[in-house]
């Protein structure tokens, strides 16, 4: 069974179709970049996926089981035991120091402070980030704050990890140094990544590239 998958998926805002039909289905441990232009659909599939969205019609599985037939709580529920997340900005709490802000989802989870703390510590070394464990996220630059926010969406070891443009406020060289340490990460622990980005070099780290149109997802043809 795949690890995630998507059948049929439709979505409209109000008047607006943003996806459908659309079907994408990502093995376990694999790492599937979405790829497509500017209002083709790719974050509400990514949102439709995570079970941050329910589509008006078709079918969310994860792990082979719908759930877009949860309700509110239980979708949340597995978000924040089984998925992970990483936006584009990061969205770190500024006010927050780096190794809280990766502690962040074991902290929600019902990990007691100082083993979150000691759980989010081996990640500053292993994104480049030693040192900055007591900095306030709001003094990180742009890859730094990028990579606090990559180690907070992989710290609780989610089976998935949705990453929707992780790299696009960054400069190119950055965003590439992110995306390595993305791709090691995940591969070393099996985690699942869907990637949402526009950059082909970006998309080029992933083990497939499929590309959304028009709210519907098509293999990738080489030109
Ligand atoms: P992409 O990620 O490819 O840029 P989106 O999934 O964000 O595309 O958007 C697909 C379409 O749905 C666009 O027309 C967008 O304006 C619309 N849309 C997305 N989210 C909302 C929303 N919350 N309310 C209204 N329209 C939305
Ligand atoms: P992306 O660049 O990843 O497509 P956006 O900046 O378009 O993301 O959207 C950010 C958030 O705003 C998303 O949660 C999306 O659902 C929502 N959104 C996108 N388009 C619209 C819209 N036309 N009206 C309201 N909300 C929107």
């Amino acid at each position: 069974t795949a690890a995630i998958e998507a059948r049929d998926a439709a979505l409209s805002f109000g008047e607006t179709p943003a996806l459908r039909g659309a079907n994408l289905s990502v093995a376990t441990g694999e790492i599937v970049a979405v790829m497509g232009p500017s209002g083709s659909g790719k974050s509400t599939l990514l949102h439709c996926l995570a079970g941050i969205l329910v589509p008006d019609s078709g079918e969310i599985r994860f792990a082979g089981r719908r759930i877009d037939t949860l309700g509110e709580r239980e979708r949340s529920l597995l978000r924040r035991d089984t998925f992970g997340f990483v936006f584009q900005f990061g969205q770190l709490v500024p006010e927050l120091t780096a190794a809280e802000n990766v502690a962040l989802p074991l902290l929600l989870g019902g990990v007691k402070r100082a083993a979150a703390l000691a759980q989010a510590r081996p990640w500053f070394d292993r994104l480049g980030l030693t040192g900055l464990e007591g900095r306030r996220s709001g003094e990180l630059s742009g890859g730094q704050a990028q990579r606090v926010a990559l180690a907070r969406g992989l710290v609780a070891r989610p089976q998935v990890l949705f990453a929707d443009e992780p790299t696009g406020a960054l400069d190119t060289l950055t965003g590439e140094q992110v995306m390595d340490l993305l791709v090691t990460a995940a591969r070393e622990q099996g985690t699942t990544v869907v990637l949402v980005t526009h950059e082909a070099r970006v998309a080029a780290y992933a083990d497939r590239q499929v590309v959304v149109r028009d709210g519907r997802v098509n293999a990738l043809v080489a030109a």
